[in-house]
């Protein structure tokens, strides 16, 4: 990401966090000659699937191809409908488009930004296949009423839960569950900004044997284990996750606990630095849940449009600070509009939440110095916008 003028922010919005362990396993495949189908691959899937509570694990080449083996191991294609939010990245519904299949969106939830229960009912139809509901930013959706809800109308449940490894979600009996194992099927995925990274990667988790197989047997052009090569037996990708990346998810595994816990501290140091900024609310987790951070996302909520929200980005970048805005609201992508017919007001939380929403840097080797600097320089540009919106408002009320 760039300033204005061209150079570059000087506190970068994400980032991966590489020690020399994990430069050494990488080596140690190169230096191996096996760099594909090696032993990595299953130790990797075996210790994410354990991490996450699940039976089985199919490493990929991304989290994309994650949830599209998952749609073509669940069967749903032309003329499906899946329940899904609008407030997510983009790889959630697309995921159903490769497969001529519909989104059907529904609200979300103004607090916790995941999809809201209260409005999947009366979405469903005869067409519907499954409900796709993400744990957005790492904070899990409400699995129990989902599981109510798909049990009722027998849908299958897929947890995109791809920005939530290590978040936990309470149930109603009083035990907690790992993002992940909370639908029928769940993802993750590897990308240099998520939780840990394998360089670029994905994984599909489950407890359902057949899921599993279909989407190993799929991430490999179709073979089936122990069959010969030429013959596959269903049609399917090279979708495979190399051992290099494998090496590299295996050590970040290995630290899962340390780097969730750096990412707990640079959330700490935020709410407190932000605390005291008027208009300015941070991400706060309930009884609930456990939030495993991905992104830290915070609410405008002084911020009255686009233009606005802009304008404080500008203002961060300006200073030096890398900044984003996390999600716009998929409905309104020039595809889904096209393609559907969504348009602006249809999901009037959602797209509240997406002109107000303002992601921080936010990385496991984030100082409190840094920090506490994001912070000031909001509370300048924050000021600074609204004196610029109120000016702006008088020169229009005395049409000057
Ligand atoms: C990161 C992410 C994915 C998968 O992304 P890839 O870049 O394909 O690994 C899917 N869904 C959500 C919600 C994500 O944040």
């Amino acid at each position: 990401m760039a300033r204005s003028d061209g150079s570059p922010c000087e506190i970068r919005l994400s980032g991966p966090d590489i020690t020399e362990e994990e430069v050494e396993a990488v080596s140690a495949v190169l230096r191996s000659g096996r760099i594909s189908l090696g032993p990595r691959l299953p130790e990797f899937e075996r210790m994410v699937a354990h991490y996450a509570g699940c039976q089985h694990g199919v490493a990929v080449n991304s989290g994309t191809s994650a949830l599209h083996l998952i749609v073509r191991a669940l069967e749903i294609g032309e003329g499906d409908e899946v329940i899904t939010t609008p407030f997510s990245f983009v790889a959630s519904s697309n995921c159903l488009l490769f497969e001529r299949a519909a989104p059907r969106f529904v609200d979300i939830d103004g607090s916790t930004l995941n999809i809201n229960c209260d409005l999947i009912e009366a979405a469903i139809t005869s067409r519907t296949k499954a409900i796709l509901a993400v744990d957005v930013f790492g904070w899990p959706a409400d699995w129990e009423r989902l599981r109510e809800i798909a049990g009722k109308y027998s849908l299958a449940l897929i947890e995109d839960s791809c920005e939530a490894l290590g978040a936990r979600y309470r149930l109603r009996d009083g035990g907690w569950a790992r993002a992940g194992s909370l639908g029928d099927v769940g993802t993750f995925a590897f990308y240099p900004n998520k939780q840990i990274t394998s360089g670029e990667g994905g994984i599909v988790v489950t407890n359902d044997e057949k899921i599993a197989k279909l989407c190993r047997s799929m991430r490999n052009q179709g073979r089936d284990d122990g069959t010969d090569w030429g013959h596959p037996s269903r049609l399917g990708y090279n979708y495979r996750l190399s051992e290099l990346h494998c090496a590299l998810g295996i050590v970040q595994m290995k630290r899962i606990e340390e780097i969730l816990a750096r990412r707990n501290q640079v959330a700490a140091w935020y709410q407190e630095a932000l605390s005291e900024i008027e208009g300015v609310q941070p991400p706060r987790a309930t009884e609930e849940v456990e939030i495993s951070w991905f992104v830290y996302a915070v609410r405008l909520t002084a911020c009255r449009s686009r233009a606005e929200l802009r304008r404080v980005f500008q203002g961060l970048r300006e200073r030096g600070i890398a900044c984003s805005n996390y999600f716009y609201p998929i409905h309104l992508l020039p595809l889904y509009r096209e393609k559907f017919g969504y348009k602006r007001g249809d999901f009037p939380v959602a797209e509240a939440a997406s002109r107000q929403s303002l992601a921080l840097p936010f990385f496991n080797r984030l100082t409190r110095e840094e920090v506490e600097r994001v912070a000031r320089c909001l509370r300048e540009v924050l000021s600074e916008v609204d004196r610029h919106s109120a000016h702006s408002r008088r020169v229009a009320a005395t049409g000057q």
